[in-house]
């Protein structure tokens, strides 16, 4: 078990099964936090992730619901307070890519890449916009990317969604100032996850060349500034992009 900075606070991360939301759940949970594993599909991997902060002495549930889905997102909050009352922490981890070249994208392609990783942070941070609010030390994680910044040839949709996040984060910080919550963002750089294993070898040995600090990030990384973001130590930070790139341009 790590500090108790996060003790008594109640946290969902979507998309927390895996990759870099399995990381944040779990430096959540070493730091005294009660953790909602939110997942869409991978049942047995959210499992394992409880399973492992519970090992280390912390808290967590598995909290299935399809953050593209309204109905299911509402579900999913209510059974988050019931076990662990309201929320204080929000982190709108899940996201997903559709990687086509302009041309070739569908219509199909951009929908689903829009619904999940912005509908989804519509949907979350709806249903839980009330308990951020009301919370002492109400924290909004929005993790976007790089690529929102930067651009990439073939995620026109993902590229869009994440910078869309950078307004979103914006306007939300502004309407929740009042309460003292606060809203920021973490901008990763390419880090080494199942969606990175999709990107051709070749394409990110290009990326790679672009990383002064020359390697792709760790989810450690990562889950250390979202652990410092959920803190009381970042309580006069709002609005904010955190960059996680290995000081790569943008
Ligand atoms: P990942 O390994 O593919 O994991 C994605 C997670 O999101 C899984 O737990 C997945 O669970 C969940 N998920 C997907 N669709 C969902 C939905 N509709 N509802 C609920 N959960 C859903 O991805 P990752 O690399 O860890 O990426 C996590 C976040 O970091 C994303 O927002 C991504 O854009 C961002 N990011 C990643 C990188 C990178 O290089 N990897 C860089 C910058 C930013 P299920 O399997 O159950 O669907």
């Amino acid at each position: 078990m790590g500090s108790d900075i996060l003790e008594g606070q109640t946290c969902i991360v979507t998309g927390s099964s895996r990759g870099i939301g399995e990381g944040i759940a779990t430096e959540l949970g070493a730091h005294g936090a009660k953790v909602a594993v939110n997942y869409r599909s991978s049942e047995r991997e959210a499992h394992e992730t409880v399973d492992d902060i519970e090992d280390a002495g912390g808290t967590a549930i598995a909290a299935q619901g399809d953050v593209a889905d309204y109905d299911q997102v509402e579900a999913m909050c209510e059974e988050v307070r019931d076990a662990f009352g309201p929320v204080d922490v929000l982190v709108n981890n899940a996201g997903i890519t559709i990687d086509k070249t302009f041309g070739d994208m569908t219509r199909e392609d951009w929908d689903r890449v829009i619904s999940v990783n912005l509908g989804g942070v519509f949907n979350c941070t709806h249903c839980l916009f009330d308990d951020l609010q009301a919370a002492d030390d109400g924290r909004l994680i929005n993790i976007s990317s790089v690529v929102g910044q930067q651009g990439n040839y073939g995620q026109a949709n993902y590229a869009t969604t994440k910078s869309g996040l950078f307004g979103f984060t914006r306007t939300i910080a502004l309407e929740m100032a009042r309460s003292g919550s606060t809203a920021n963002c973490v901008a990763p750089g390419f880090v080494a996850t199942d969606m990175l294993e999709e990107v051709p070898e070749r394409v990110q040995q290009k990326i790679l060349d672009r990383v002064p600090l020359d390697r792709f990030a760790t989810v450690d990384d990562v889950s250390g500034i979202v652990r410092f973001l959920a803190s009381e130590e970042s309580s006069y930070m709002t609005g904010q992009i955190l960059g996680v790139n290995g000081g790569m341009e943008w």
